[in-house]
């Protein structure tokens, strides 16, 4: 149970290098972006609408101006469709994304048929962009390259249109194209930053999350991850079965190797019993000093019996090399199995009874001789 090390912070993006840690922090984040995507589509569909007054100062009512309409209308059917699906449904982080590219992408280029009907203002389009690009960059969230390319293909559009219709001069093109390279660079750096304290928060709530609910010496869940994750909740599972290890005559163990050896023992039953537990569905607990809680959902009695006397003959035959490599260290454990169906209420069973149980029958095993499983089904 390794600790889950997210990767580094791209330089350039102040995203995640590594895809899978990236779409670990977006999946964390979800459920804030999706809303934040909701109402960021609505305020600046209505802005967009709102200007098409703008159009009808500009060009009177007549075609033009309808086609304009026509544009701003698309613009809001589309970002418009966006915000529903992303109030009403559980989008994907990629539907999320496309759904803010997309109505980018549309509103950009219905600006550029804004700026090619009405030529004559292309100084206050060159400052409707530049707002247009730090909304793209920093309000519609979206991955930085999608953003970048947006507003970087926009800009160039616009340059040429400036200079092909727009009969600026050449003092009014070269403040224009500086204008909008600014708003670029203000808008990628300001993302990236934003990119970057937002991942290195999630990195170190990960890391407080991982150091609050793991057992150092191991990397085991502690007690307080069993209290408050396994036993608040409850579980759902209709069989679950729960077995209690103890590692015999460990007292022993320490006053002989010490405990520096005392302890690589203790990290190898744990290694075993996460290499033989089911990622993402047992839980394994380290219980007391040499003590483990494995809880294994959706297992029977047998199963568990199996699995305990699996671990038993395993750790029984492992020896861990002592510090000095001159001795290999040999012991044994202890078990006890606790299994139950689902209750005569149709309620799942108890994790307390189970661990309670467990813990009676590993008491049990020790007093049998050690080195054995004992097992019970609770009613
Ligand atoms: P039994 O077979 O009855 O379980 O005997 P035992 O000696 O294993 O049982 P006991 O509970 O008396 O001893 C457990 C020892 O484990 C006592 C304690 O000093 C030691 N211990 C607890 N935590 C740690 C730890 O993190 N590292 C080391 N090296 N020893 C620990
Ligand atoms: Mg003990
Ligand atoms: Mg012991």
């Amino acid at each position: 149970m390794p600790f889950p090390s997210l990767a580094d912070i791209d330089a350039l993006t102040g995203e995640f290098a590594s895809r899978k840690s990236e779409a670990a922090f977006l999946q964390h984040r979800q459920t804030q972006i999706q809303p934040l995507l909701g109402f960021t589509l609505v305020f600046c569909t209505l802005f967009y609408l709102a200007f098409a007054l703008t159009d009808l100062a500009a060009l009177g009512f007549g075609t033009d101006f309808l086609s304009l309409l026509a544009a701003r209308m698309l613009v809001a059917l589309t970002a418009g469709s966006c915000a529903w699906l992303a109030y009403r449904r559980r989008l994907r982080v990629r539907a999320l994304r496309l759904a803010a590219s997309l109505s980018e992408a549309v509103a950009l280029g219905c600006f550029m048929l804004v700026a090619t009907l009405r030529p004559a203002e292309f100084h206050w389009h060159a400052m409707s962009l530049a707002i247009m690009l730090i909304v793209v960059y920093l309000y519609i969230p979206n991955s930085f390259v999608n953003a970048a390319l947006l507003a970087f293909a926009s800009t160039a559009i616009l340059l040429v249109l400036a200079l092909r219709l727009g009969r600026m001069s050449h003092a009014d093109v070269i403040t224009m194209s500086m204008l909008l390279v600014l708003a670029n660079a203000f808008g990628a750096l300001a993302a990236r930053r934003f990119n970057r304290v937002s991942r290195e928060e999630y990195r170190a709530q990960i890391e407080l999350q991982h150091a609050a609910e793991r057992d150092h010496l191991t990397g085991c869940h502690n007690r307080r991850y069993l209290h408050d994750s396994l036993m608040r909740t409850g579980t759902r599972h209709a069989g679950l079965c729960v077995v209690l290890c103890d590692i015999d005559n460990f007292k022993r163990i320490n006053d002989t190797w010490g405990h520096a050896d005392g302890d690589e023992v203790i990290r190898s039953f744990a290694r075993l019993l996460g290499a033989m537990t089911r990622d993402g569905v047992d839980s394994v607990i380290r219980y007391g000093g040499e003590e483990f809680l494995a809880i294994l959902p959706a297992t029977s009695l047998e199963e568990g019996i199996a699995f305990a006397e699996r671990l038993r003959t395993r750790f029984a035959a492992s020896a861990t090399p002592s510090a000095d490599g001159r001795d290999s260290i040999l012991t044994t454990a202890s078990f006890g199995v606790a299994a139950a169906g689902m209750r005569g209420d149709g309620a799942a069973p108890l994790l307390q009874d189970l661990i309670s149980a467990a813990d009676k029958l590993m008491y049990e095993a020790k007093r049998s001789g050690r080195d054995c499983v004992r097992a019970m089904h609770l009613a």
